[in-house]
């Protein structure tokens, strides 16, 4: 009996040693199917239903998921899952017994009913009821994606359950990698990026900085999941965001022209986008400095009521303040050459410096401001829609092409005599002047751009 005691005793003082420290566990989603938690965190095996078939998910716990053990019970009928506390203790695959299969709880039910449940008692064990389907909405769940404070993202679990419930409508876009959908998930659109098992690392890359803690914001394209699928002869690999009717700035402007507030709305939100992006925010619930590396009219999408947000992160860097280092290899030279600032083209930036990738967002940024302004209708007078550099180079230049006028050359776009006459395009041609500057540290912050824009709109409020 003491005996018994004794090694209960030490079991406990295992589990907690074990509990305290930071674990390896085997990782789906994750670059060489490791990831690594927290102190206090926990090893994640599950099993669920997905159209009919076992879905076996692994992961990393965090302490804050793995608080209120929610996600450590097994639902009756819909899945198992198991918290284990030891180095790659998830890699058994767990199976549901024949009836839970038979049985069909249709985890298509999973809607944002599992979070609310959860979040409104975290210690209740999810079960039957909480997966039962309501008129929950994914704006919703990811709002309380947003202020749940446990990082920046959706549990795989459901990010898995979302992206597998979602059926592809049509073909929306075709970038740098892949191909864009439009699908629906639960009556409402998405948007679904489709990389190529090759693009993996992409694919990998830009869902872990979407994931960013705090990176949330209105003016970032809305994330809400990552999908690996491995159908036995390639694996599929999705990255699911809101869905934005208009399409990128690029289409848009194409498309139609813009009234001063129009304009000023959207340099407004591209800023405050983009000053978001650069803004370290100190503490544990903090966000690193991000640069885009790629500002560009395609990569910013148009909302219904006129806002931007900027999209595609497949190539920003993050910044390590406190060992001052760029969180991936940096490989020279990424981006779209059309937009790329001249310190890139001559080779001439500053790499060991976070800065400089900041400034050279701010280059492209301005050249977007740029775009935009001459779609701006003023007495409807205003200019066709053109890429940067039209006039100087042809269509998918080189750098040598770039470089030869944008550093030897020195030539920026024009600016249009009659912008003079508008107070609104007079600062915004004053703006891209400052974005442009030769000079990388002469050029304007971003969030300076975003306050002198802010003061357009007043000044032309009290005109009115
Ligand atoms: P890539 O990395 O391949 O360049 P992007 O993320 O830039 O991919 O997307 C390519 C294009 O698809 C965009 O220029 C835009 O036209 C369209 N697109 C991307 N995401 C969305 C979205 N959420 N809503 C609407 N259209 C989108
Ligand atoms: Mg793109």
């Amino acid at each position: 009996m003491s005996y018994l005691r004794c090694s209960e005793a030490a079991l406990l003082l295992f589990t907690f040693v074990q509990l305290t420290a930071a674990l390896k566990c085997v990782c789906h989603l994750c670059v060489n199917h490791t990831c690594e938690t927290e102190a206090e965190g926990a090893c994640w095996n599950s099993v669920m239903l997905i159209n009919g078939k076992e879905e076996a998910v692994k992961s990393c716990l965090s302490p804050s998921e793995l608080k209120g053990q929610v996600f450590c019970y097994s639902s009756r009928n819909v899945s198992k899952r198991n918290c284990c506390f030891t180095d790659f203790c998830n890699n058994e695959t767990l199976h549901l017994s024949p009836g839970v299969i038979l049985g069909m709880c249709a985890v298509q039910n999973l809607r944002c009913n599992l979070i609310k449940a959860h979040k409104q008692d975290p210690e209740v064990p999810l079960d039957d009821q909480t997966l039962v389907s309501t008129d929950k909405c994914l704006k919703e769940l990811i709002y309380d994606m947003n202020t749940s404070g446990s990082g920046s993202g959706l549990p795989l679990l459901v990010q898995r359950t979302i992206a597998r419930t979602i059926v592809l409508q049509e073909s929306i876009g075709k970038g740098r990698f892949g191909e864009v959908w439009r699908g629906k998930w639960s009556g409402e659109d998405v948007a679904v990026k489709i990389f190529s098992s090759r693009d993996e690392r992409s694919w990998f890359r830009e869902a872990e900085i979407y994931q960013t803690i705090m990176l949330r914001q209105e003016n970032i394209l809305g994330f809400i999941a990552a999908d690996n699928k491995d159908n036995g002869s390639w694996t599929q690999l999705w990255l699911v965001s809101e869905y934005h009717e208009h399409g990128s700035l690029f289409d848009y402007l194409n498309r139609y022209t813009v009234s001063v507030e129009g304009m000023i709305v959207l340099a407004l939100s591209i800023a405050s986008g983009i000053a978001h992006l650069h803004m370290e925010i100190i503490g544990t619930q903090g966000k690193p400095a991000i640069a885009h590396r790629d500002i560009k009219s395609k990569n910013i999408l148009v909302k219904k009521n006129g806002t931007a947000v900027i999209a595609d992160l497949g190539l920003a860097v993050k910044h390590d303040s406190n060992t001052n280092t760029i969180d991936i290899p940096i490989n020279h030279r990424v981006g779209t050459k059309r937009y790329m600032a001249p310190e890139i083209l001559d080779d001439s930036i500053n790499m060991s410096s976070f800065e400089s990738f900041k400034r050279a967002d701010i280059y492209s940024m301005g050249l977007v401001f740029w775009e935009l302004a001459r779609r701006c209708s003023m007495q409807g007078i205003y200019e066709d829609f053109q890429l940067p550099y039209y006039e100087q180079v042809q269509s998918d230049p080189s750098v040598d092409d770039m470089r030869k006028v944008v550093c030897e050359q020195k030539l920026r776009p024009s600016i249009p005599n009659q912008w003079q006459s508008c107070e609104a395009l007079r600062v915004m041609g004053k703006i891209m002047r400052e974005c442009w500057y030769a000079n990388p540290a002469a050029r304007l912050t971003a969030l300076r751009v975003k306050k002198t824009v802010s003061q357009v709109t007043v000044v032309k409020d009290v005109k009115e």
